[in-house]
Order: C-alpha cells, then structure tokens, then sequence
C-alpha cells in the first residue's frame, strides 16, 4: 500500500487522483484550502477507510510538514488555475504558485519525498509551431498582461523542481498538463466544456470568446490520472519534463456546435470579443496540440477517451448535478474549515 499526498486534493485533477490511488488500495492525504476546490469532490471519497482530509494551504508548513511524514510522495496539485481566475486575481495567483511549490519541495528536500509537481501547456505561451515539444522554447507575451503571470509562475515551479533534484537530489516530475476535463470540473473559473454544458442545458446563450477559430485538444481527466501516476512511480522519470494530453484536436466554435447538438438545446451560439470575456488586450493561443512521445515511450501513455466520450461524461454529469445537489453540512466536515469554499 502506498502513502500519497495530493495538495490541492479537492480540485478537479486532485479528487479523481485521490479517488484512483484509493481504488488500488492506497492510503490517500489531500491538503485543500478550498480556494477553487470544492468539498463537494472529496465528500464521495470518505467511504474509503484510508482517505484523510486537511482544510488548509500548502503554505502553512507546520501541515504540510506533518502530512509529508506520512507519505511517500507528493503530489502538487495546488495552484491557482482557470485563465479568468488568473486574469481577475493575479497576485492570488503568482504567490499561490511560487510559494506553495517552495513550501512542498523544501519540505520533500528535508524528508526525502518524491514529488510530482502539476505544471501546465500554458507555459509554452505564444508559440505557433504544434505540437509542442518538452524541449521547445516557451514564448511569453508582455508583464502587462496578466495571463503571461501563470505561465510565468508554473515556469519558475519547473525550474525550482529541476533544481531541486540537480542541487538537493530530490526526485521530481514535472508534468505539462494540457486541456484537462471531465465530469467535477467547474465552470465558474472560465473552463469553456463545463461552461458551454452548463450554458447549453439551461437554454443560455453559448459564448465563444473571439471569433472560435482557436483549437484545444481535451483529455479526460480519467487518461491524465493514469498517466500521473505512472510518471510519479517511474524511476526514470526523475528530473524531467513531460507533456501529457490529447492531440484530438477541435475548434471552439465546433465544440460549441458539438455541445449543443448533443444536449439538442435551444441556445444560441454568440461570439463574444476577447476583451469583453476577460479584459482589454487579452491574448489567446490559437493552437494548443502536445507532442506526448516522451510519456508513451516511457509508461505507455495514451489519451483513449475520445471528444464524443468525454463531452457525453461531462454532459451526463452536468445533467445529475442539476438535478441533485449534495449538502455540506449535512455531511459534516471533520476537519477544520479555515476557508469557506467560494460558492
Ligand atoms: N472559451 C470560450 N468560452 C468560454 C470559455 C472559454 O470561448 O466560456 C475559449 C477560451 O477563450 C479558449 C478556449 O475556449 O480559447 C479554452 O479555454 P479554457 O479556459 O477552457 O482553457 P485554455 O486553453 O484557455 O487554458
């Protein structure tokens, strides 16, 4: 039985890492501050006798220290993420990143934890060239612009954890994950499949930010969860980098197209000027596709779920959740709740 640790464990990734390790027999930790996490994602989990749950940041060493005695590896999950959160919040957003990941690995370096840190395919930036290698230069737009803080941030949470491993010989993995979705995943923070399934079933106007040309590819979070931990278990994955995501790819304005066919909804599909959406000078990827040879080669990666199956997951799950909310309180939180959860 393995001892993990997931900070930021009620989140979208998180929870379904968390539930994964407890279905193979694992002992789970979750450290959580429920900034964009949820309790709702973790409630499911505690019919797992070896799943336990802190209410609090990764920043607050004393927790953390004392959480990362009991397990073997970490993983760092906790950040600040959804481009809208970024752009509305982005002191939130560069001190969450930069100093959790200082906490964790400073506290791995001291007890000798192997770590995985989440990164993520924003920090490849502007590049034009896909798919996008783990070698390729990252190109980042202007200091002004708010979004090119997150990219900024996971970067130097790569290069802490490389140094980390050259300097310290701790073992770290640093994983670029690229569009990631499936049933648990908010919209509240701009992801577009939950906001335009939410947007569809209540007959809302579908908003496609710019004029939808752009491309994404989307994994589901059950193939990205795989592939997690088998790079976190790998001995030859340590001190390195590594993209993880699907290369079906699709354009905005045909994803909207798909969610609304699917969901037969009566909503219109309105284009919406990037500015608007989020703020003036706003600038967008237009292709965004992973090059994932370094992880299929070394633990046989593979994103198996197709579009139609992750949007038919997600559409399915929005559906139930609409129709069925479970309650907070009368689950009872053992933990203290030193945050409430943004809802
Ligand atoms: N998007 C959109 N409408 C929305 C939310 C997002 O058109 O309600 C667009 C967004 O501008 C981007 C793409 O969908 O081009 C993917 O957005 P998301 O925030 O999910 O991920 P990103 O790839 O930007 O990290």
């Amino acid at each position: 039985m393995k001892k993990v640790l997931i900070t930021g464990g009620a989140g979208f990734v998180g929870s379904h890492l968390a539930e994964r390790h407890l279905q193979m027999g694992d002992q789970v930790f979750v450290i959580d501050d429920l900034s964009t996490g949820s309790i709702e994602n973790i409630l499911p989990l505690k019919r797992f006798e070896t799943f336990n749950y802190v209410i609090d940041t990764v920043t607050n060493e004393a927790q953390t220290a004392e959480l990362l005695d009991l397990c073997d590896v970490v993983y760092h999950l906790a950040a600040a993420v959804g481009v809208k959160l970024i752009v509305e919040s982005p002191v939130r957003t560069i001190e969450t990143n930069i100093r959790g990941t200082e906490v964790v690995l400073d506290l791995a370096a001291k007890k000798g934890k192997r770590v995985l840190i989440a990164s993520t395919s924003e920090v490849y930036g502007k590049r034009e060239g896909v798919p996008f290698r783990e070698t390729d230069d990252l190109i980042l737009g202007a200091t002004s612009k708010a979004r090119w803080a997150y990219a900024c941030s996971k970067a130097i949470d790569e290069f802490l954890a490389l140094a980390y491993w050259k300097e310290r010989k701790v073992p770290t993995v640093v994983v670029r994950l690229f569009n990631t979705v499936g049933p648990r995943q908010t919209g509240r923070y701009g992801m577009v499949i939950p906001s335009f399934v939410q947007q569809a079933l209540k007959g809302q106007d579908i908003t496609v930010y710019g004029d939808g040309s752009q491309r994404r590819c989307f994994a589901h979070v059950a193939d990205v969860v795989e592939a997690l931990i088998a790079l976190a278990a790998h001995p030859d994955a340590v001190g390195q980098v590594f993209n993880v995501g699907s290369q079906e790819e699709v354009s905005i304005m045909q994803l909207a197209e798909r969610i609304k066919a699917k969901t037969e909804s009566k909503s219109r599909i309105v284009t919406m000027p990037y500015d608007e959406a989020y703020q003036e000078g706003f600038e967008d990827m237009l292709r965004r596709v992973p090059d994932t040879t370094k992880a299929r080669e070394l633990v046989g990666f593979r994103a198996k779920a197709t579009l139609d199956e992750i949007l038919d997951s997600v559409i399915e799950f929005e559906r139930a959740r609409g129709t069925k909310r479970p309650s907070v309180q009368a689950h009872g939180l053992r933990s203290t709740d030193r945050r409430p959860s943004p809802v």
